[in-house]
């Protein structure tokens, strides 16, 4: 299985990550985590420049698929046809998010990159930890995490846009998306995280 974590910054997905990760290792099934953008060598350096960098959105939509497409080929489809399961911080579905609905790239360019850089590959599940940007800017504010790269000095209106991008784009693929409240403590989301995995994929 190929399972994805989206969500706005400060939405907490990295400790859900974590947890999956932890119980996975517990039950000894073999996985690989790795995140976008990244997950290669050359992706990390793109996200280096991406995360550094002013661009055009368009630029930016490139560079996010070109460094998916190093990641799909090189790292994710490998570990997949090998029997391993792949948890992925953010993939496709945070550039429907970000790029369009946060940048305002047109969404028929994103649909002709996606298709040619996806073919028809897609996760078998995604987790969306759906929250209010207001929440998660006071988060990040406590974390001291703000402004760690350009994305995160952006507004809120700005993360309205990704929210709302996020959310239409789970209500289309009600099957492969799991929508959680952020808002929830850490400990009721890792259990919601890991019944579905169970119920999915039960051993
Ligand atoms: O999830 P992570 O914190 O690793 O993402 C790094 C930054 O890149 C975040 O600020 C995120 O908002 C941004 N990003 C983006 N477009 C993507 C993926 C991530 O703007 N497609």
């Amino acid at each position: 299985p190929f399972i994805t974590f989206e969500g706005i910054d400060g939405a907490g997905k990295s400790t859900q990550i974590e947890a999956l990760c932890l119980f996975l290792q517990q039950r000894g099934t073999s996985f690989e985590r790795t995140r976008e953008p990244g997950g290669t060598p050359l992706g990390e350096r793109l996200r280096e420049v991406v995360l550094s960098e002013s661009m055009t959105p368009e630029t930016e939509l490139l560079v996010m698929f070109a460094a998916r497409y190093e990641h799909l080929h090189a790292r994710i489809l490998p570990a997949l046809s090998a029997g391993r399961w792949v948890v992925c911080d953010r993939f496709a579905d945070a550039s429907y998010a970000y790029q369009v609905g946060g940048r305002g790239v047109d969404a028929g360019r994103f649909t002709l990159i996606e298709r040619w850089v996806l073919g028809g590959v897609r996760p078998d599940l995604t987790f969306l930890f759906d929250l209010d940007p207001a929440v998660a800017a006071r988060r990040l504010a406590q974390t001291g995490a703000r402004g760690r790269d350009r994305f995160e000095r952006l507004d809120e209106t700005f993360f309205a846009r990704v929210r709302a991008a996020y959310l239409e784009r789970a209500g289309r693929e009600p099957q492969r998306f799991v929508v959680l409240d952020a808002t929830d403590s850490p400990e009721v989301l890792s259990r919601r995280v890991i019944a579905e995995v169970q119920h999915r994929w039960p051993r």
